[in-house]
């Protein structure tokens, strides 16, 4: 942890942060004299993080029986994430490929070919169509677990939480398919995409979640690496399993039963920048922008003011409370207007805590949602 004073002080930290306030634990001080200068920064913020911290018990539960702790932290210089990944057998593997640190970072992959492999038993992941229609709405991991016939050992919600969390989002925004155009299309801008771009068959599982709904999902940010740009991507099958015999590697199972598809149209850039040409073919429902971290990049601004011309429901996630408070205040600033789809806790959030190096506040993928 980083003293929080950094930056507004200007003698340098010394070394080491172990003074947390004593009011909220949020944030960590090198000194007593760093604690005291900082204060008329931190009081307007100091009760704002109590409240979020009263919420890490809450926000650390689910439903899984695996352990996500260290199972051996005096092997240091290893992640969590990675000794967790290993002990699923996972570390570096398909699909899981992106999850740590140690993965390969989006722009250094160049083979636009996407990796399809759930590297995991068959009883552990979804790789075939549902056995039963969704049950709607789905609430919460032990519902979707549930109606999938998956254990709760299995890890697959550590991916799984980038279909999900856009399912949840299209509940919030009380999107329905015929209200719009009557022919079952979906249209999403998925804004700001990082890693998904290396997971995208997880996207499959929209198949199960919409039946015979085509969903057309652009995905547009400034992440995009310049070679995949107008890159299509078709899913008309799951994520396999390490299974040899498994019927999700049979060609029957990619014939399309159910007459889902999940197409991505990926595009490099700035929304505000690229939404002239992207929507000539595909009108937004919905605009998501995942783990968006508006307060942290200028360049939101005027794409949020964009969307405020456009009148299409917009919903962001980000990692912690407090992001999701400091971009709240930029919409409103620029909308003039208090939220929409005030800030609430996503239950499809990732089930691992990520690292925070600046405030002791708990932190997920797509921990927190909120909407203009
Ligand atoms: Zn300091
Ligand atoms: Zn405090
Ligand atoms: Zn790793
Ligand atoms: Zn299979
Ligand atoms: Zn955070």
């Amino acid at each position: 942890m980083e003293c929080a004073a950094r930056g507004i002080v200007e003698e340098p930290c010394a070394s080491g942060a172990h003074r947390r306030c004593g009011s909220c634990g949020a944030v960590a001080y090198c000194s007593k004299g760093h604690q005291f200068i900082h204060w008329k920064v931190h009081k307007e913020e100091c009760a704002r993080l109590a409240t979020q911290m009263s919420r890490i018990d809450m926000l650390s539960q689910f439903p899984f029986t695996f352990s996500v702790e260290p199972l051996a932290l005096n092997h240091t210089n290893r992640s969590m994430r990675c000794l967790f990944l290993e002990s699923m057998k996972v570390h570096l593997k398909g699909l899981w490929k992106s999850e740590c640190m140690c993965g390969p970072d989006i722009a250094s992959v160049k083979d636009p070919s996407i990796t399809t492999e759930w590297n995991m038993e068959r009883s552990l992941c979804p790789c075939t169509e549902p056995e039963n229609p969704v049950p709607a709405p789905l609430a919460s991991w032990e519902d979707y677990f549930q109606w999938r016939s998956l254990p709760l050992h299995s890890p697959v919600a550590v991916l799984l939480h980038w279909p999900l969390t856009l399912y949840h989002c299209l509940q919030l925004s009380r999107v329905r398919t015929s209200r719009y155009d009557g022919h079952d299309t979906l249209h999403i801008h998925y804004l700001g995409p990082e890693k998904e771009l290396l997971q995208l068959a997880v996207f499959a599982e929209l198949r199960a979640l919409f039946p015979g709904v085509h969903l057309r999902i652009e995905l547009v940010g400034p992440a995009v690496p310049r070679s995949r740009d107008g890159e299509v991507v078709n899913i008309s099958s799951y994520p396999n399993c390490s299974g040899e015999s498994c019927h999700c590697r049979s060609s029957i199972a990619s014939e399309n039963l159910n007459c889902s598809a999940v197409t991505l149209r990926i595009w490099k850039g700035l929304y505000h920048e690229r939404y002239g040409d992207i929507v000539k073919d595909s009108n937004p429902h919905l605009i998501l922008a995942p783990n968006a971290g508006v307060a942290a990049y200028p360049s939101w601004m005027p794409t949020i003011e964009m969307i405020r011309g456009i009148g299409v429901p917009a919903i962001f996630t980000d990692f912690c409370e407090e992001a999701a408070h400091l971009a709240s205040c930029c919409i409103s600033s620029i909308t003039g207007q208090p939220l929409g789809l005030p800030i609430q806790v996503n239950p499809f959030r990732q089930p691992i805590e990520e690292n925070n190096s600046a405030l002791y506040i708990p932190c997920y993928s797509n921990g927190f949602v909120f909407g203009m």
